[in-house]
């Protein structure tokens, strides 16, 4: 049987002139994606790309991993057949056999974009759906609210036929918004935020900090699964993993502890900067969410802000916790997440922590120990290596 995946893309229809090079990212994903399946040929015509798997390759895994992609609306397993009016009717009755027997009502949508094919669009739904109703007679036509819709497509190389359109993970092709530094805790929120953004179409990178012996080498492993988990969205990411011991011990010598917290994000955002800097990535992505925590207050948010000197995205700030969690669970992370290890953010936790804190008094307060060498130290110590995209996600 000759199936192939058919493929259309969702919002980069509304990219003008943009459009063939968004196609072209689009196209590189899925490709990369598919490597290791086995062989696929990927083509594009008429706004639709098109995967045929070659040889051994299968398609029932295809269909897993295309439903990760960005930058797809939705797709479906097609059958190539000849453009022959017969040849349709033959093909579609055995090929959609198992969702017509189910069905009690059906609809054909027949879409010519070869012109020459000499039945035009109404004649080739009324010929096909006529067949159908005679290979299956319990079936009834509804056209407005069909059980199936039985797609018959002409297009310059061959006639398509399919009956269910599956959902694409929607959203924008990883690349083609630039690229944005994720800085990841072990929680449940810091992993959906950069699968948000990579669903925006961002690349990411990603950073994280350590205390030990405050942190163990289990609470590394379980950021490091939670971003493998993110790479099956988006992609292979680049992680950094800075040492924050003394930067934190230095915090509760020389800082008042009410502000431990927020003084404690600004070191983050500014460590997070300087690698940003260095590497040209222009934007930073944090899980905050308003009011969450004492952190995450507008205040808070503001004076942790500050410190950054480019834009900070948090695409959490208006979700409900219960939100975060379902796509954290849809995405697969958060049972992971939930794993009882100690992050840095709760080695010295401040017993009341300011939520109210205004600029000024956070900027004095920093003034009052030079960090600067520490930063420098802990720039200096960072581990930089690459977070393989998760081929295997389910
Ligand atoms: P999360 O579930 O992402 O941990 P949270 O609600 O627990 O978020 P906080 O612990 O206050 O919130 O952290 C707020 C944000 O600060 C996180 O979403 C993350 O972006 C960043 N952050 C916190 N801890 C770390 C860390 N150890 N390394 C890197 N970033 C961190
Ligand atoms: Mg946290």
């Amino acid at each position: 049987m000759n199936e192939v995946l058919l493929i259309k893309n969702g919002e980069i229809a509304l990219k003008g002139l943009n459009r063939g090079s968004f196609e072209d990212v689009l196209m590189k994903n899925i490709r990369w994606r598919l490597k290791k399946l086995g062989k696929f040929e990927i083509t594009k015509a008429q706004s639709t790309i098109c995967v045929r798997p070659v040889g051994e390759a299968d398609l029932e895994e295809a269909v897993e991993q295309v439903g990760k992609v960005f930058g797809i609306a939705a797709f479906s397993r097609a059958l190539v057949t000849e453009k022959d009016l017969d040849a349709i009717k033959r093909d579609a009755a055995v090929y959609l056999k198992d969702a017509l027997q189910k069905a009690k009502t059906f609809k054909v949508n027949a879409k010519r974009s070869d012109k020459t094919f000499p039945f035009k669009s109404p004649e080739l739904q009324q010929e096909l759906g006529g067949a159908l109703l005679e290979a299956y007679p319990h079936l009834k036509v509804d056209v407005h609210h069909p059980e199936v819709t039985v797609t018959v497509e002409i297009r310059d190389t061959a006639a398509y036929l399919h009956g269910a359109q599956l959902p694409g993970a929607g959203g924008l092709p990883v690349g083609t918004s630039g690229e944005a530094m994720l800085l990841v805790s072990g929680g449940i929120d810091s992993p959906v935020a950069g699968y948000l953004m990579a669903r925006r179409g961002m690349k990411l990178s990603a950073m994280h900090f350590v205390s030990p012996p405050y942190t163990s080498d289990r609470a590394l492993a379980k950021v490091e699964t939670l971003l493998e988990k993110v790479s099956g969205y988006a992609g292979d990411i680049t992680f950094y993993c800075v040492p924050f011991t003394k930067i934190q011990e230095a915090l509760r010598d020389h800082c008042p502890e009410e502000l431990f917290t927020i003084l404690m994000r600004r070191l983050m955002m500014k460590i997070a900067i300087r690698v940003a800097e260095r590497e040209g990535v222009p934007a930073l992505i944090t899980g905050e969410s308003l009011g969450q925590v004492a952190s995450q207050t507008v205040l808070a948010l503001a004076a942790t802000n500050a410190a950054a000197d480019r834009p900070v995205f948090r695409p959490l700030i208006g979700m409900d916790k219960s939100d975060i969690v379902q796509i954290a669970r849809r995405i697969d992370t958060f049972e992971t997440s939930i794993l009882p290890y100690e992050d840095c953010c709760t080695v010295f936790t401040p017993k009341r922590p300011k939520t109210r804190p205004t600029l000024n008094q956070v900027e004095k307060a920093e003034a009052s120990f030079d960090f600067e060498p520490l930063l420098e130290e802990a720039v200096a110590g960072i581990e930089r290596k690459t977070i393989k995209m998760e081929q295997a996600a389910g």
